[in-house]
């Protein structure tokens, strides 16, 4: 997210200067400084520099923000000097003068925090229109539609952005006068019936405001500053800090730009592209543009924009010509200045740029966002084409997205009931219940639930809602509309501008088509979207698993080369094992065997093994145990084959595999023989007020000697029976919370009896090891004395950071929200480990164990296994290995090949 920008220790500069010029050719240094000038700024300045065609302008730095709030939401008054020499520098270039009822000079004013920020004041437009200048500007572009258009475009969005006045309103105007006229197009509006419509504006704007609409254009100018720095503590821009983890500090920059018009006819247009196809990644320009249009016409989805290239026009079958063909030589402009940027930033850039009369002006350049499998293609490609080296490469992906990628798409052969189709915005499947409010979307995701959210267009209010989202689906807007670029941005499955949908939002219901073929869907109604195809399918459609490209094993091998850090995974049946291998996994680091004992066939066993009242009843009840946990180990050990299996001892209180129900009683009391009401008492006694402190863990081993002794039976036996027929499988047994070493001394002395045991029945034996979790406070402490006898360490981060913060995992999700949202801990620390204190203990145990046993293995098998920022800490002190779960292994790997890279020399 941040890793655009350009590292500065702070954003002042040597002087005190707060405004910076760029255009011309030549900028007033700065250019690139995103800390100072925020993302669209230093990329202006930057264009500008390099000699690129942009229109002059000036930012205001990032400072500036910091210190208007720091004065009160006051600018100081030197600020105004230097704005009316940044005005002065537009007006020399351009040869118009703010304000001139003649020839006036139109500015643009927008925000640019340091990374690209939806929920700050966006854009205005057309900024030094009045009453006066429209006349003036009207007789200089001898166009009248086109002066008043601009006027009317201006009021509406200084109203709705600036002035932040209700923008239905406007838009209701704008409806009434074409309807009044029997039109559909605003193109089709003359000069006097927008003269009317800016009337009726000013109206509206004094109705709501209270005042007239500012005829001053510094007035205006200064109104839309102080705009862009309030926006920036806006609740919007607020949250989107929080879910991004952006520093309320940094500010945001305000951009002045002398205008340029994509609307004055038919040899004028305006447009977006990207210079690699962000969805996709193929290096091909992607983009989109409308004739006779101003940007924000493209974003709106209002005119439905057309193809830049030839080639993208003829794969869409779609007949209004591309830029390439309606504007072939200003097209031609385009793509050099594409191929510039792409050398000059080494990376694929988002562009917005608009042509006046044949001449060509970028107004925008930015780090394109992505989908994981456009940037894995990027990547690759670009390191092939020389562009980036391959450690570049892979530090551009973010791990965490290729979460995209491992998961799920739609199984192509199942039925599907297919409602409606709209564009491939974002690829993946999604299945939810419909909602058609961000707000909706987020209370009903809370409490557990898939949702989709549906909605006309999306804007930044809806970021929240997006993010809760499995999928989105909209009924407007193009490939780069709100809704496609955000969701991209997040990884989450989107299908845009679904036209035949119209969604009542009083109803709550979507409706489709006509005729016959109506449809409606309802609040709460299941609903599947298919990002990469388009399609909107009613009810859940069946996923299959996705199929992995070329692009992503190249990525991942060259990663490979260049992580210390093996990759393992918690697997505990053989199909996960398969999935966790198919990955990348280089053993198992956990297999948790109790999950093996809630199989039905043998939990009543289980049972019986549990409220046996002695050590005869629980052997009898174990050895029916015996063979079916053999065969599990032995499923398992022969997919791994090859590579070290972790399996974990027994570890939950028992009480969680008793009856409950009746019938459950009476299914134990017919295989034990004893009455329901012993078992019913026996029951009781197993009661615990606090089970994850109670009688769990290696206590189950320490009381029930014979439970660990049938385990380490079923995985010496397993091995020997994989061992004979093929490869040799590596098992190492694992004691689960441990607090001492006597503990541990026990339990090895009681696998290692066990083991001698099955070696000497069948003739042979196999290698293995003896180890233990360290996930309490006192294991952790005491890890010199334990590492004596434990043969290896697995940092089991779970019960290490419950046990270590007193934070109950099962509990903590009521209120360790709270803890984030006023930084208690920076992030949930049972998801990504609380480095400053668990990881204390991480660190102090690994240390202490190695000095006792000097290259002891070390590995984590906790959650934080597959974080990336934990991974991290995993590489700095040294661990052997991560162990994840199955699907989050690639990321594992990929963050361990980032966290050896960034690793600074020792
Ligand atoms: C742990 O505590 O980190 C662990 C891996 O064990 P479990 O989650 O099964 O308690
Ligand atoms: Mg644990």
């Amino acid at each position: 997210m941040a890793s655009v920008v350009n590292e500065r220790p702070d954003t002042q500069t040597t002087d005190d200067r707060y405004v910076f010029r760029f255009g011309g050719g030549c900028t007033d240094g700065e250019a690139g400084n995103k800390n100072l000038l925020g993302g669209k700024g230093a990329n202006l300045a930057e264009m500008a520099s390099i000699g690129l065609p942009v229109p002059p302008g000036f930012t205001i730095s990032t400072a500036m923000c910091a210190r208007y709030y720091e004065e009160g939401e006051h600018f100081p008054d030197s600020l105004r000097a230097e704005v009316a020499a940044g005005i002065a520098h537009i007006e020399g270039l351009t040869g118009h003068r703010f304000g001139d009822p003649a020839d006036p000079l139109l500015v643009s004013v927008r925000s640019g925090a340091r990374v690209s920020m939806p929920g700050m004041m966006d854009t205005v437009l057309n900024l030094g229109l009045n009453d006066e200048t429209v006349e003036g500007l009207a007789r200089a572009a001898d166009d009248e539609r086109f002066a008043w258009d601009s006027y009317r475009r201006f009021i509406q969005m200084y109203a709705d952005v600036v002035l932040e006045l209700d923008h239905g309103a406007f838009e209701e105007a704008l409806e009434v006068a074409k309807e009044d006229r029997g039109l559909t197009l605003d193109t089709e509006l003359s000069p006097a019936d927008l003269k009317e419509l800016v009337a009726e504006y000013q109206r509206l704007v004094r109705d709501q405001w209270g005042k007239p609409f500012p005829q001053d254009v510094h007035d205006q100018l200064w109104g839309a500053v102080g705009a862009v720095f309030g926006s920036w503590q806006s609740d919007r821009a607020r949250v989107y800090r929080r879910l991004h983890d952006i520093p309320a500090d940094w500010g945001t920059a305000v951009n002045v730009q002398a205008m340029v018009f994509g609307n004055m006819g038919d040899t004028s247009a305006t447009g977006v592209a990207f210079t690699r196809d962000p969805a996709k990644g193929a290096h091909a320009y992607y983009g989109e543009f409308l004739i006779n249009a101003q940007g924000e016409d493209v974003v709106a989805g209002i005119r439905t924009p057309q193809y830049l290239t030839r080639a993208a026009r003829e794969e869409a079958g779609a007949k209004a010509s591309s830029m390439e063909e309606a504007m072939p030589q200003v097209y031609g402009e385009l793509a050099s200045v594409f191929d510039r940027l792409e050398t000059h930033y080494r990376d694929m850039q988002d562009i917005e740029f608009t042509v006046e009369k044949t001449k060509l002006w970028m107004l925008q350049t930015r780090s394109g966002k992505r989908t994981a499998k456009a940037a894995l293609k990027i990547a690759v490609d670009m390191a092939n084409e020389g562009l980036i080296s391959r450690e570049e490469a892979i530090g551009r992906i973010d791990p965490a997205s290729l979460d995209q990628l491992l998961h799920p798409t739609l199984d192509p052969k199942a039925p599907r009931d297919v409602l409606t189709k709209g564009l491939p915005a974002s690829p993946g499947a999604a299945c939810g219940v419909v909602v058609f409010n961000a707000d909706t979307a987020e209370k009903r995701a809370a409490a557990g639930e898939a949702v989709i959210l549906v909605r006309t267009e999306t804007s930044p209010e809806d970021i929240h809602g997006m993010h809760a989202a499995r999928g989105i689906l909209t009924a407007r807007g193009g490939m780069t509309s709100h809704a496609a670029v955000v969701a991209r941005g997040m990884g989450r499955p989107c299908v845009s501008g679904a036209g035949s949908l119209s969604i009542d939002m009083k109803e709550r219901v979507a409706r489709c088509g006509a005729g016959a073929s109506w449809r409606e869907v309802k609040e709460g109604d299941l609903l599947t979207i298919d990002g990469a195809t388009g399609e909107v399918m009613i009810g859940e459609v069946p996923t299959v698993l996705p199929e992995l490209s070329g692009d992503f094993r190249t990525l991942m091998a060259w990663a490979d080369a260049s992580r210390r850090l093996k990759v393992r995974a918690n697997a505990e049946t053989p199909a996960d094992c398969r999935v966790a291998r198919d990955f990348g996994a280089e053993g198992v680091g956990l297999c948790r065997t109790e999950h093996m004992f809630f199989d039905a066939a043998r939990i009543t066993a289980v049972r019986q093994m549990i409220l046996a009242n002695d050590e005869a009843g629980r052997r009898a009840a174990l050895d029916k145990l015996l063979p079916e946990q053999r065969a599990d180990f032995v499923g398992i050990l022969e997919v791994m084959a090859g590579l070290p299996v972790t399996i974990r001892l027994l570890d939950p209180p028992l009480h969680e595999f008793l009856p409950h129900e009746e019938a459950e009683f009476a299914e134990v009391a017919k295989a034990t023989g004893l009455d329901v009401e012993a078992l019913r008492r026996r029951a009781a006694e197993l009661h615990e007020f606090n089970p994850m402190l109670g009688h769990r863990g290696c206590r189950l081993g320490v009381t029930y000697p014979e439970i660990y002794e049938m385990q380490a039976r079923a995985i010496f036996e397993a091995a020997i029976d994989v061992a004979e027929r093929g490869e040799a499988p590596v098992p190492e047994v694992m004691i689960p919370l441990v607090a001492t070493r006597r503990e541990v001394e026990l339990m090895k002395a009681l696998i290692d009896r066990t083991a001698q045991a099955v070696f000497a029945e069948r003739g042979r034996g196999v290698d293995y090891l003896v180890g233990t979790m360290i996930e309490l406070p006192r294991a952790a402490l005491k890890a010199g004395e334990i590492a004596e006898t434990a043969e290896f360490f697995s940092f089991g981060t779970n019960d290490l950071t419950q046990t270590t913060l007193g934070v109950s995992r099962d509990d903590a999700a009521r209120f360790l929200g709270a803890y984030v949202e006023q930084g208690i801990y920076s992030k949930d620390p049972f998801v990504s480990l609380d480095i400053d204190g668990v990881g204390e203990l991480v660190e102090l145990a690994a240390e202490r164990g190695r000095t006792a046993r000097p290259g002891i293995k070390l590995g984590i098998c906790g959650e934080h296994g597959g974080d990336p920022a934990s991974i991290a800490f995993c590489e700095r002190i040294g661990l052997d290995y991560v162990s994840a779960s199955p699907y989050r292994v690639p990321i594992a790997r990929l963050a361990a090949a980032q966290a050896a890279m960034r690793k600074p020399a020792m």
